[in-house]
């Protein structure tokens, strides 16, 4: 039973590695894969009250995948991120593996997003706003990349005391986290 205990920290140099495609073999895996992802998230949505997406690595499965609870959950496998607008907006993101941490982030205000399904089968889904931006994080997971390496500069330096803080484990949260500084 995988819990929010398992969701890798910043700092666990596994979150910046760029991840493998599933293979057409690995399909039977992918069920216990969305299990366990599936496991974490509800965990989170209980501690916290929110969580609409966590990609693999998120549980140190280093594949191309990412899982979505939306109207109705979603697995995304191999997924590629096309027509992006050149429109973007700013919000406020957050992730389980910065707990406590809202870093402000541009995002491309559409996109569609190619990818395979649980059945192996290929899928186009055009979408905007909130829903584009969660597709953009969690990609960005299998990318090895983590909103806080959009910072730059002056606004960098600024959190990254905090950074480091979190990376410890000394940021203040209602549960236990893996810290791999610690
Ligand atoms: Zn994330």
């Amino acid at each position: 039973m995988k819990t929010i205990h398992d969701i890798l920290k910043l700092g666990d140099p596994r979150l910046y590695e760029v991840c493998t495609p599933v293979l057409r073999e690995e399909l039977p895996e992918v069920p216990v894969w969305i299990q366990q992802l599936h496991e974490a998230m509800e965990d989170v949505r209980r501690v916290y009250g929110f969580g609409r997406g966590i990609a693999a690595p998120q549980l140190g499965i280093m594949k191309r995948l990412f899982y979505l609870q939306l109207d109705r959950p979603y697995v995304v496998i191999n997924p590629e991120l096309k027509g992006l607008s050149e429109e973007e907006f700013e919000l406020w993101d957050d992730c389980m593996s910065f707990p406590n941490l809202l870093v402000r982030v541009k995002r491309h205000q559409s996109l569609s997003l190619h990818y395979l399904d649980e059945q192996w089968q290929p899928q186009v889904w055009k979408v905007e706003g909130a829903i584009s931006e969660l597709i953009q994080h969690e990609y960005d997971h299998l990318e090895g990349i983590l909103f806080v390496d959009y910072l730059k500069g002056l606004k960098k330096r600024m959190i990254q005391s905090k950074l480091i803080d979190v990376s410890k484990g000394k940021v203040s949260t209602d549960y236990r986290m893996i810290y791999p500084l610690k």
